[in-house]
């Protein structure tokens, strides 16, 4: 599937399948990547970052909003390039390679619908069940700066899983939400900023409560896991998302 590469801000560029985003940082030349994609997005990865003029090995660090296979996929192979993985502790198991059962019965329901299912069988199309294991992995912790290219601020937002987290630029206002806050609903298609429901989520009530952590940053711009940015301001973005839960 095409990997769509558009510029959010000067030295902010988004990556996006037709169903999820990664985000690419640049700071005097070299690199951090939010998210990592599925494996199958390797070589049209490689090839957008080329577009942008940098090679693999210009990446420092890759941040992993939360473990899911969706967002992880490509960590290991930046690592093995020579970028440090950062990812935060509660998810650091599942990212390590211990990804627990495959939650069929908890899916089953959800593959009566039409749009599930063609996402399903695109995930596995794209390797969802060959994600390499990262064999090092750097912890985040809530409320850190990381010393990576763009100076990104962690925000701990568990539920949707324990180490769900989200990157703050706070000089320019941009909120990278991960799937704690989205605008694509990833069971039905359905648009607009919601918390991500159905079989993927852990615990949706935290995620709603974890919301809270999201419009203090009062970001301006909220750029997603899943779905197109958001420029009306986070903390409209999470009105709706309460709204609609
Ligand atoms: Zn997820
Ligand atoms: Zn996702």
């Amino acid at each position: 599937m095409a990997l769509r590469l558009t510029t959010i801000a000067p030295g902010v560029h988004r990556l996006a399948t037709r169903y999820t985003n990664w985000y690419v940082l640049e700071e005097g030349g070299r690199l951090t990547v939010l998210d990592a994609g599925l494996p199958g997005d390797w070589r049209r990865a490689n090839a957008a970052l080329a577009g942008l003029g940098y090679a693999l090995s210009d990446v420092d660090a890759v941040l992993i909003t939360h473990h899911h296979p969706d967002h992880a996929g490509n960590a290991e192979r930046f690592r093995a390039a020579g970028a440090t993985v950062h990812a935060h502790p509660a998810d650091a198991p599942a990212v390590r390679g211990d990804r627990g059962g495959v939650r069929l019965k908890q899916r089953l329901p959800f593959l009566r619908q039409r749009w599930y299912r063609i996402y399903m069988l695109h995930v596995l199309a794209n390797g969802v069940t060959r994600v390499p294991a990262v064999a090092e992995l750097d912890h985040l912790a809530d409320g850190e700066v990381l010393d990576v290219p763009g100076s990104p601020r962690v925000v701990h937002a568990p539920g949707h899983t324990p180490g769900s987290c989200a990157v703050l630029l706070e000089g320019r206002s941009l909120l990278f939400s991960g799937d704690a806050l989205v605008t694509l609903d990833m069971t039905e298609g359905k648009r607009g900023p919601q918390v991500i429901r159905g079989p993927d989520t852990d615990d949706a009530e935290l995620a709603l409560q974890s919301l809270d952590v999201l419009a203090a940053t009062r970001a301006e711009t909220v750029l997603p896991g899943h779905g197109e940015p958001w420029t009306q301001g986070v903390e409209e973005a999470v009105a709706i998302a309460r709204r609609g839960a």
